[in-house]
């Protein structure tokens, strides 16, 4: 039996936020918008879809496709699911586990090694984000997925990628990011971002998601923004700070720091000088990283030896 999911947009309040953009303009941004597939199923559940995606060939003409959730192969009818179901033997994403705990696992995925995974991976994410280009090079790039775990395997819920070739001049350390349509609004979009901040800090890269961000990736990146300076100013044996101060803690870019601290009204101006003006306010409680979990180690300067350390049972 599936479940019919409708793949949540962007909520009123988020719309609000941003610029709402006329058919027309989206159509002038994306000439090649129209949708071809209509519906994903996936497991037990089904989902409308959102954006083009260019599946291939017969593929791509299908109203309705369906999608191993384990190894992401697309196939045009139940039978052929059925059949790939049988001898799939994939419980967990194609790399090495990188983190455990409380039930939510990493992998990280090189584009060199899975590359048929990491592009029907990308196939999938483009039925849900309408920037994204596809990228047919995913050799490019490291993907990390998270997985939520259960005697049946290890589910995916959401994933980032990185671009592997990056230098002083490319200071993205998060490509693209999705949460599954079926996962949004369950707090793991801020995981991927905390995981893909605790990764730059690691790597002593200071960076930032790639732009432009799409509305939901907007909103996630302002609430974990948010979230992260908070806290920082929270501490209270701090009494002042720097906005330098704030991005050497949190690796935000200072961009970032000053939009978010704008947009929150955390800055008022105090004799001719912009004084931070904020009482932080006792925030949700939020899925975290136990950063003690996480096994894995950077080679920062030398790429092409990067290699994730071997992780224990986590
Ligand atoms: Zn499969």
């Amino acid at each position: 039996m599936t479940t019919e999911l409708v793949a949540p947009r962007p909520s009123a309040k988020t719309k609000l936020k941003t610029k709402v953009k006329t058919k027309t303009q989206k159509e002038e941004e994306h000439p090649h918008v129209e949708k071809n597939i209509y519906h994903v199923i996936m497991g037990r559940y089904k989902m409308k879809t959102w954006y083009h995606s260019p599946y291939p060939d017969e593929y791509g003409r299908a109203e309705t496709l369906w999608i191993c959730p384990f190894c992401f192969k697309y196939m045009l009818t139940q039978m052929q699911y059925d059949r790939h179901k049988a001898k799939c033997r994939l419980r967990h994403p194609p790399g090495d586990e990188i983190y455990r705990a409380g039930g939510l696992s990493f992998f990280e995925v090189d584009g060199r090694r899975q590359t048929i995974y990491c592009r029907n991976l990308c196939l999938f994410t483009k039925l849900f984000l309408d920037h994204k280009s596809v990228d047919a090079d995913v050799t490019r790039f490291l993907f990390y997925v998270l997985t939520e775990n259960d005697s049946e395997g290890c589910h995916i819920v959401g994933y980032f990628s990185q671009n592997i070739e990056w230098n002083s001049d490319y200071c993205f350390h998060l490509a693209c990011i999705l949460t599954m349509p079926q996962h949004q609004r369950k707090g793991f979009g801020k995981v991927l971002i905390e995981f893909s901040y605790i990764i730059a800090k690691a790597e002593n890269r200071l960076g930032g998601p790639e732009k432009p961000l799409s509305d939901l990736g907007k909103s996630s990146f302002m609430s974990y923004w948010k979230d992260a300076i908070f806290e920082f100013l929270a501490d209270p044996s701090r009494k002042e700070c720097t906005i330098d101060d704030i991005v050497a803690e949190t690796y935000i870019q200072k961009a970032d720091v000053q939009n978010t601290i704008r947009e929150a009204n955390m800055v008022k101006l105090h004799r001719n000088m912009m004084v931070l003006h904020c009482h932080p306010k006792p925030r949700k409680p939020r899925r975290r990283i136990d950063r003690s979990r996480i096994h894995w180690v950077p080679l920062p300067t030398m790429i092409e030896k990067r290699r994730p350390l071997i992780l224990g049972d986590g």
